[in-house]
């Protein structure tokens, strides 16, 4: 029904079960590492939640999943806490929306600034703390406030360098993944064995790197690429796309994709540039990612409960492309 035909109590009524199906779907993905839906599925019915939300502001609850980031601790992880909250992302599905979007910031801000496009990895957020150039300790997202401790795990990935080429106090934050290859490899492994497949590289990357026992992180060819900090200070750069050069002269593994972007028409060529590549990477993704390029900016505009205002995600529609899966299953 059209939300404008509805009633404040029909409105609450439909939100208190899109919140119960969505949050068992939250469980089943973040917590589980196993989706019971597909993501254009989950993000249809969120979509339709935020719309419904937006309608009727006081029918919001705190255990509405459009106020809360990622899933729980896992049992037998030690809990980080992150003083400096691991966000979501704010997704739009159109070129309008896009547009939308960057109206809106510019409406907010008085001087010019260019965009940095991103691709966004498909896999999970991590982050890294470095003492004095040394690596202390690998965390999960967790819910945003709390995440799950993965150093031992961290350490076995080749991506992750345990010492920056200089002695930084830092917290470096980007994407966990697991290249196609590798996912294809491991399921073709598992079916082999007759255990059960990933879904897919993401919540395969999830689960690899969520084990206790640090051999099996070991052996799944994860790989990273980072893209953010908590606090830019210890850092020269003060943009973006200089941050990502910057973390590539320390030894971390960056996406070189990265490109300034002076115009939305720049914004858009990207997209479709990426859109058309995607098939052909490596590694799964599932949007492209625009980011307010000034750090200072970023810092003021700062972020809601559950989105920073200084970035957004395109999302492409559901890959059409045969999944490696299938691949898998056709070749068996
Ligand atoms: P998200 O994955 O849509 O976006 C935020 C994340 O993008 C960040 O936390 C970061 O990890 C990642 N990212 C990748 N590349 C990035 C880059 N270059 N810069 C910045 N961030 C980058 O958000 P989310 O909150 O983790 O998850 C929501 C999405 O998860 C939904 O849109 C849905 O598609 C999926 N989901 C699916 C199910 C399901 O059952 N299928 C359930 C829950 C969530």
């Amino acid at each position: 029904k059209p939300i404008s035909e509805l009633d404040q109590a029909a409105a609450a009524t439909e939100a208190a079960s899109l919140r119960t199906e969505l949050n068992q779907w939250r469980q089943d993905y973040y917590d589980n590492d196993a989706p019971k839906v597909e993501d254009d599925t989950y993000d249809r019915e969120y979509a339709r939640l935020v719309a419904l939300e937006a309608a009727f502001p006081s029918i919001v609850t705190s255990d509405s999943p459009t106020q809360l980031v990622g899933g729980t601790v896992k049992a037998g992880f030690t809990k980080v806490q992150h003083p400096i909250p691991m966000l979501s992302l704010g997704d739009v599905f159109s070129q309008a929306e896009l547009q939308a979007f960057d109206d809106r910031l510019r409406q907010n801000v008085e001087e010019p600034f260019d965009y940095n496009c991103e691709l966004k990895i498909d896999g999970l957020a991590l982050s890294l703390q470095y003492e004095n150039g040394k690596l202390v300790q690998g965390s999960t997202r967790g819910n945003g406030s709390v995440g799950e401790d993965i150093t031992r795990n961290i350490m076995t990935i080749d991506s992750i360098p345990h010492e920056l080429s200089r002695p930084l106090t830092i917290e470096v934050r980007g994407e966990c993944y697991m290249p196609k290859a590798a996912f294809a490899a491991l399921n073709a492994r598992r079916e082999a064995a007759g255990e059960s497949v990933f879904a897919n590289p993401r919540n395969a990357a999830a689960g690899s790197l969520r084990q206790l026992d640090t051999k099996v992180t070991a052996e799944r060819q994860l790989s990273t690429f980072m893209y953010n900090v908590a606090d830019y200070e210890p850092l020269t750069a003060r943009t973006q796309s200089d941050m990502l050069a910057e973390f590539a002269d320390l030894g971390l593994a960056i996406n070189p994709t990265f490109k300034v972007a002076h115009s939305m028409a720049e914004v858009f060529s990207y997209i479709d540039h990426y859109q058309n590549e995607r098939p052909d990477l490596a590694y799964g993704i599932d949007g492209i990612v625009i980011k307010a390029n000034p750090l200072p900016l970023q810092r003021s505009l700062g972020a809601t409960v559950k989105v920073p205002r200084w970035a957004i995600a395109f999302k492409f529609p559901p890959d059409e492309q045969p999944t490696l899966l299938k691949d898998v299953e056709w070749t068996v």
